[in-house]
């Protein structure tokens, strides 16, 4: 069976959906595929910057994520080894709807979720559970091929544009996907649990330094709080065949991770003491860091799927939701001629260019720390400096991205309309 759309994107998560919820608001025929059945859990500390928060106020779902956010993040903390040192968090000017003025954490469950039927609201045709299996160019469009995961049947969703949105983590056949490769020493597996009763003082998010790794405490709807990590491979077998001899399993390998983390850091052996873990551990990677294309064989690539920072800066929810609004905007821009292919090639010029101001600074500026917290030396070298001027994490996190907002073209067709997120 074939049907035919404006767009078709793949992939649901935060940058999926938003591109949906634009385009389809706009008028557009809309499809979108997303594999997994929500509400699903990721690993990822889900803590959502301010300027992210005020793009999420126009997408019409503000309301319902207040009401389950976590407090307002005012402080960045940084704990390792024996130091625990904080700062005041930077924020953005806030405004006249009281968009919050500091970024906050929310649930990926209730995130992604409240997303994906705000797209369905909106006039998207949403495909779920459907994997899209296959992308191919005939006839001047896009034709993507997608299974259904409950009884197999198929489809061909043809459009002029087709987004991918599909994160990064994982390989798979479609062309803007990762091909399989061999594991690395240097790969960085990440692991991600919550819990209740954890002694974190109210509004601070510590970036943790551990030997071998980097990772976050957030708290999340004042019940629970989430601790998320990145470790090496090499570094994890060690503490693996230390521990288990050769187990292999989700749960052994993140209850050494959780061991080594606390041994290493004061910080989190104090917050986590009287604290029961939610739930199981969830794993995922290795994760892809670095910059990818933003354009692929005539596929528009957003979130993650386009590049991605090393989640010690916590920007990746608000890359996603950030770079469909930047391509969304352009393309809508464009008008009736969007699915041209001279217009299709400004877009992508203008997109490509956008997406690189917006974002390469961010993934340096990642990369740097991802660095620095993974070697135990680097960390006991910075900590004097950071206990004279602890300033300088509110700078770091400056330079990450916290206090920035969107830079947007002055003919945006896409008003940031606050006042609509409240009703
Ligand atoms: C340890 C850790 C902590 C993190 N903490 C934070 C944080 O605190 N704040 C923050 O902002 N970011 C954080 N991140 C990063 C953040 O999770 C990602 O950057 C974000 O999820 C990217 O969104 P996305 O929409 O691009 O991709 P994803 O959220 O990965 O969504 C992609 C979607 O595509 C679907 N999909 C994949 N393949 C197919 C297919 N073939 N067909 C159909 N559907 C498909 C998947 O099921 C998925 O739902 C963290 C990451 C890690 C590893």
């Amino acid at each position: 069976m074939e049907s035919r759309f404006d767009a078709v994107i793949v992939g649901g998560g935060p940058a999926g959906a938003t591109a949906a919820i634009l385009l389809a608001g706009a008028g557009r025929k809309v499809a979108i595929v997303e594999r997994s059945r929500f509400p699903r859990g990721k690993v990822c500390g889900e803590y959502i910057s301010p300027g992210t928060w005020r793009l999420l106020a126009s997408l019409g779902v503000l309301a319902a994520l207040e009401r389950s956010a976590g407090p307002r993040v005012e402080r960045v903390g940084l704990f390792t080894g024996e130091e625990t040192i904080a700062a005041p968090m930077p924020h953005t000017a806030g405004d006249a709807m009281a968009v919050p003025a500091y970024g906050r954490a929310v649930r990926r469950e209730i995130l992604d979720r409240l997303l994906l039927e705000r797209a369905a609201e909106a006039g998207a045709i949403v495909l779920q559970p459907w994997r899209a299996t296959g992308i191919e160019r005939s006839r001047g469009s896009l034709g993507i091929r997608a299974a259904s995961k409950v009884g197999g049947a198929e489809q061909i969703l043809r459009a002029p544009i087709a987004i991918a949105a599909h994160g990064s983590w994982e390989s798979g056949a479609l062309p803007t996907q990762a091909k399989r490769r061999a594991a690395r020493a240097s790969d960085l597996l990440a692991f991600k649990a919550r819990y209740r009763g954890a002694a974190l003082a109210r509004g601070l998010m510590p970036l943790i330094a551990f030997p071998g790794g980097y990772g976050g405490m957030v708290e999340e709807d004042g019940e629970s709080a989430s601790l998320s990590v990145c470790i090496r491979r090499d570094r994890l077998e060690r503490l693996r065949r230390a521990r288990h001899g050769s187990a292999e399993d989700r749960e052994s390998a993140a209850a050494c991770v959780e061991e080594h983390v606390k041994a290493s850091v004061r910080g989190v052996r104090e917050a986590l003491a009287g604290a029961r873990r939610e739930g199981s551990w969830l794993a995922a990677g290795p994760i892809r860091p670095g910059i990818r294309a933003q354009i692929q064989g005539g596929v528009f690539l957003i979130g993650n799927a386009a590049g991605e920072a090393h989640p010690i800066v916590a920007e990746g929810i608000s890359m996603a939701v950030e770079s469909a609004w930047l391509l969304c905007e352009r393309i809508l821009a464009a008008g009736a001629a969007s699915g041209e292919s001279a217009a299709l090639a400004r877009i992508a010029r203008s997109y490509e260019r956008a997406w690189r101001a917006s974002f390469a600074g961010r993934i340096r500026a990642a990369a740097l720390f991802a660095g620095l917290a993974r070697r135990p030396c680097a960390a006991a070298l910075l900590v004097p400096l950071l206990r004279r001027a602890p300033r300088l994490l509110t700078r770091s996190a400056a330079w990450s991205g916290k206090d920035r907002v969107l830079a947007r073209p002055a003919n945006s067709v896409l008003r940031i309309d606050c006042a609509t997120a409240r009703t």
